[in-house]
């Protein structure tokens, strides 16, 4: 049986905001995340321009920050990548890999996306590395098998010690910015798998955290949360709304507040 898990809640903004927005958002969620209860950890992947802005604005708040993807090189002559080291300047703790916006428009690979992990745990960074599947791989019963290839070319590249520092993101991509969020049945469904599949790779790894991801809302967030294999939530289009955010993040709370 799963045992509680601290939840986790983390914004991707994606390719939105300006700095005058931006500290509007990031102020009145640093403000509301201090009311919430302990056992909840709050982060945002911003664009990577506006790092510096999450450093000041978010340093000594609850709020952790990162960047939606990395380079899969360290330094050298990659025009217009940034590397995870140079995240690292700004304080951030986080790094999103995988997503599949960056696998369809940029055909980033399953190989890939492995290496770029690698790359966001040298420098120290916890990466969320995100897995899911298209609406036709699911009619086609094909879930499972898409996702678990995903994740095992991920873990397949890691130790033990560095699997357990990753995060996992569960993210179906027809649920993505669609406003049609898997069911709760559904998202359980599908962590549960990958809770074994981590689980195979060394009992250190089975209690990284699993976040949902795809159109969550404050509708339905506590329900997604109540569920016993997801310890959280990568939020994309709600997380550009404070109060949507937050309400979020306060589904989160009061799920932890119940289980703890
Ligand atoms: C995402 O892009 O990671 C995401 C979950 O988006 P949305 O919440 O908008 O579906």
């Amino acid at each position: 049986m799963s045992k509680q898990r601290a939840k986790l809640v983390v914004g991707n903004w994606k390719m939105h905001g300006r700095l005058a927005e931006n500290a509007t958002l990031l102020q009145a969620v640093a403000q509301g995340a201090s009311a919430l209860p302990g056992d909840l950890r709050v982060g945002v992947c911003v664009p990577s321009p506006y790092l510096a802005q999450a450093q000041s604005l978010l340093a000594g708040s609850r709020i952790v920050w990162g960047v939606q993807d990395v380079s899969a090189f360290t330094h050298g002559a990659y025009t217009g990548e940034v590397a995870a080291p140079m995240v690292v300047d700004f304080g951030a703790s986080l790094a999103i890999v995988g997503h599949s916006e960056r696998r369809a428009y940029h055909r980033e690979s399953a190989e890939l996306v492995a290496v770029k992990t690698q790359r966001v745990l040298e420098a120290g960074l916890t990466p969320i590395v995100c897995v899911g599947e298209t609406l036709e791989e699911r009619e086609a019963g094909a879930t499972e098998q898409v996702v678990g290839t995903q994740l095992d070319e991920v873990l397949a590249k890691l130790s033990v010690q560095d699997a357990a520092r990753i995060v996992v993101a569960y993210e179906p991509v027809w649920a993505i910015g669609t406003g049609k969020s898997a069911t709760s049945e559904q998202a359980q469904a599908v962590h549960a798998f990958l809770r074994s599949r981590l689980a195979a790779k060394g009992a250190e790894v089975a209690d990284v955290p699993l976040l949902y991801g795809g159109s969550v809302k404050p509708e339905n967030a506590e329900e997604l949360f109540r569920q016993p294999d997801i310890d959280g939530g990568l939020i994309g289009g709600a997380s550009l709304k404070d109060q949507d955010f937050l309400a979020i993040c306060k589904a989160a709370a009061a799920v932890v507040g119940v289980a703890g």
